[in-house]
């Protein structure tokens, strides 16, 4: 069994847990295992309803007898989960919450864990997981040994939530785990959300990035407007965002946001591996850039080698004409 951690947060499922399931459902094709996912929440009704139509064969539920995210607990549940149930996989995602307990369940169980994957290839009868390592410059894949259980977390955005097989009708079985004397060491006493950005990269089906190839700010409106013509928004490489032409918050990459749009059209970027990082698992990689050589050509899917300043706005009438909008 390939077991998913579902992540949740206000009794609410977390879109990243699709991007597990995705990943679960290629692996357990390829390994010829069944993906079970575990809720374990104090109130699990509507994350069971969400998981309901998923292609998985059980939803676990485990009562967490708490209201708010427990480490403690959740890494009790697991642990517990584990023993009885041996899957040969547990993924979680590399959040706040699954970098707090998946450790301390690879600690009780005494299994490994592989860290923040983007990635994995079948190897015979076992999976390589390929994680990031020297802040994303370097790809390195490990094939881990273990009689038991395998923990690994993966990266959002490594998989597209989007491919999630669904038309399941997974047995939905309530699991007793005995909470004992397992004191919850720390409470969640508040909870700040960051201030919302004008944008949520994350959650955008198209985005249209901008890279230093606009040469300066008054040129990104070029790109803002080839955005609004596909119904998408605007992203950007890291230059653009450290010359403050555009805020952090449109920063795609390893120091900003990991995204797999529908369709990601990059313009005027090279194609660094920390750029890459962040957008490589986009459904479809459009690159213009005026460098054949661009590394960005090596994950696009379409690729027009030219003057952006010619071809943006070419392609922007183009898409406006095609929808009878007038310019
Ligand atoms: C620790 C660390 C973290 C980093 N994190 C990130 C990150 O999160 N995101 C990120 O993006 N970068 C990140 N970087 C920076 C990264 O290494 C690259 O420097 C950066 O991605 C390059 O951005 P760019 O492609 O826009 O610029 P460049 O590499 O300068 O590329 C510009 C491109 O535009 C093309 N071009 C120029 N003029 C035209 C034209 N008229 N028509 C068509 N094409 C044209 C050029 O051929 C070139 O390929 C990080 C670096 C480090 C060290």
């Amino acid at each position: 069994m390939i077991l998913v951690v579902a992540e949740h947060q206000d009794g609410k499922l977390k879109p990243v847990t699709n991007e597990l399931l995705t990943f679960a459902q290629r692996a357990g094709r390829d390994l010829d295992l069944p993906v079970s996912v575990a809720v374990i929440a104090g109130k699990s009704d509507e994350i069971v309803a969400s998981l309901k139509t998923a292609k998985v064969a059980r939803i676990l539920t485990i009562d967490q007898a708490a209201d708010s995210f427990s480490a403690e607990l959740t890494a009790h549940a697991l642990k517990v989960l584990i023993e009885q149930a041996k899957p040969r996989l547990v993924v979680a995602s590399h959040s706040t919450n699954g970098m707090d307990f998946m450790p301390r369940v690879a600690v009780a169980v005494r299994c490994p864990l592989v860290a923040g994957c983007v990635d994995y290839e079948k190897h015979g009868d076992r999976l390589v997981l390929t994680r990031q390592v020297f802040n994303a410059r370097m790809n390195m894949k490990t094939l881990p040994n273990s009689g038991g259980s395998i923990l690994a977390t993966f990266l959002p955005g490594a998989f597209a939530a989007d491919d999630l097989e669904r038309g399941g009708s997974p047995e939905v079985v309530s699991y007793p785990v005995d909470f004992g004397n397992i004191a919850d060491r720390r409470r969640v006493v508040a909870r700040q959300e960051a201030p919302k950005s004008a944008v949520d990269l994350t959650s955008a089906p198209v985005i249209v990035a901008a890279g230093r190839g606009l040469k300066q700010k008054e040129n990104l409106a070029i790109v803002a407007e080839l955005a609004e013509v596909l119904g998408g928004v605007v992203g950007a490489s890291r230059p653009v965002v450290d010359a403050e032409w555009m805020p952090r918050e449109y920063q795609v990459g390893s120091s900003g946001q990991t995204v797999a749009p529908k369709l990601y059209i990059a313009i005027g970027i090279s194609g660094a591996i920390q750029h890459l990082v962040g957008m490589q698992n986009s459904r479809c990689i459009v690159a213009i850039n005026k460098d054949a050589e661009a590394p960005i050509f090596k994950v696009a899917h379409y690729g027009i080698v030219d003057d952006l300043f010619k071809v943006v706005p070419a392609l922007t009438r183009l898409l406006k004409d095609l929808k009878g909008v007038s310019s």
